[in-house]
């Protein structure tokens, strides 16, 4: 055992437990066509991974945790220093609603704005170590966006299928960093068909949200950081922006490998789906009690990211609210708007729509009783309104 060790020890189906090589690209399930999870070796990594090594590691990007990072040659490790990100208390927020701990994780710090650099990151590494030069994907924008920063970095290639009315500066961002754009006349899901055929004819790398193993390993450092922010106790409750889900999967993952691990206690955030009110699958199959969503029709909403009428890991997102007692609310866009507004003015945090959707939901939760006022509730802040200049 040595420092830069990964523990990755295989790559299983969250639904028939099939395994697969680590040394191969996996997409799904080649059995079941569900989504692929890495294991780790938890025994081993649980003799070395302290509180007090972890304390003392320089490294304030994804790599922090690289011991249960599927990456195992460091030179792989790419970075534009994702991750570690600011937890904010919203005092004056909090006041107005009589929460006396709200904090926000401000993921608009990251690079290109979004969160979304967290798992392409880890995709576009664990890629590279795998020797592709081509990545391919659907994406609403922030992910596009992301995707063309890292394989700039690394010297690859993006190739990114996107809605024709994703937000024009993110469309922008993608072609600036060199991004092979292509406009779709249609939604998230007729550019991830369109994503698969090229992903088929060309052999790319297709790294749409849970069909490739590696973001939800990104995205699940969010549940790294809130654990060690909170002194290795977790929050009462998450409220999280659910598009493809990666981000409430993966933090609902981390929970579990950290118990392992021995680092927190089986104490869990409750964890609350929020989604528009024109696009709430989720929401729809929360409240129907059902295993899996159905595909939401015509959705409509300003905030893009999760504006997802399906989502492939929808029976992972449904588990993870269960389990942890948690809920799904759905918010129009008009109240979107202004919570933007109220955050920016309130708190000095300028935030785009689908982050501040969860702020949104703050005034619903609270009505029907789901929230206590002394508990520590978390609203991921997804991403920057910086990004957004034209839904101000
Ligand atoms: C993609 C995205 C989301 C949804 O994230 P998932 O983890 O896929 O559910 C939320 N907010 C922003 C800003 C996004 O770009
Ligand atoms: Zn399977």
């Amino acid at each position: 055992m040595f420092q830069n060790h990964s523990f990755l020890k295989n790559i299983v189906c969250t639904n028939c437990n099939s395994q697969y090589n680590i040394n191969k690209l996996n997409n799904l399930c080649t059995s079941c066509g569900k989504v692929l999870f890495p294991k780790y070796d938890l025994e081993g990594a649980k003799e070395f991974l302290s509180k007090v090594l972890i304390r003392k590691k320089k490294v304030y990007n994804i790599w922090r945790f690289n011991e249960i990072m599927p990456v195992i040659n460091p030179k792989f490790r790419i970075s534009l220093g994702e991750g570690w990100t600011p937890l904010v208390k919203l005092n004056i927020l909090g006041r107005q609603f009589g929460l006396k701990n709200l904090f926000l994780k401000d993921e608009g710090q990251n690079p290109t704005g979004t969160f979304k650099s967290r798992g392409l990151c880890a995709a576009v590494s664990k890629g590279l170590e795998l020797g592709v030069k081509d990545f391919v994907m659907p994406s609403a924008g922030n992910a596009g966006a992301a995707l063309s920063a890292y394989t700039a970095h690394a010297g690859a290639k993006a190739h990114i299928f996107a809605p024709k009315d994703a937000p024009e500066f993110i469309l922008k961002e993608i072609d600036v960093m060199g991004g092979d754009l292509v406009l779709i006349d249609g939604l998230i899901d007729y550019a991830g068909e369109r994503a698969n055929i090229a992903e088929k004819e060309n052999g790319w790398f297709s790294v749409s949200t849970l069909k490739e193993p590696y973001r939800v390993e990104g995205k699940k450092t969010m549940g790294f950081e809130l654990a060690e922010q909170f002194e290795w106790t977790l929050p009462d409750v998450i409220v999280y922006p659910t598009g493809g889900g990666t981000g409430i999967v993966g933090m609902w993952k981390a929970f579990l490998e950290l118990e392992e691990l021995g680092l927190i206690s089986n104490k869990r955030p409750r964890m609350v789906a929020v989604q528009p009110e024109g696009c709430q699958p989720i929401v729809r199959a929360f409240e129907q009690g059902k295993k899996s969503a159905t595909k939401w029709e015509n959705a409509h909403s300003f905030a893009g990211g999760i504006r997802v009428p399906s989502a492939i890991g929808d029976y992972l997102i449904l588990d993870a609210i269960r389990s942890s007692g948690g809920t799904a609310v759905a918010v129009p866009d008009s109240e979107i708007k202004t919570a933007m507004y109220k955050l920016a003015r309130t708190e000095g945090i300028m935030l785009c729509p689908e982050a501040a959707a969860t702020a949104a939901a703050l005034q619903t939760l609270i009505e029907n009783g789901f929230l206590d006022k002394d508990e520590k509730i978390v609203l991921f802040g997804t991403g920057s309104g910086l990004i957004t200049p034209n839904d101000w």
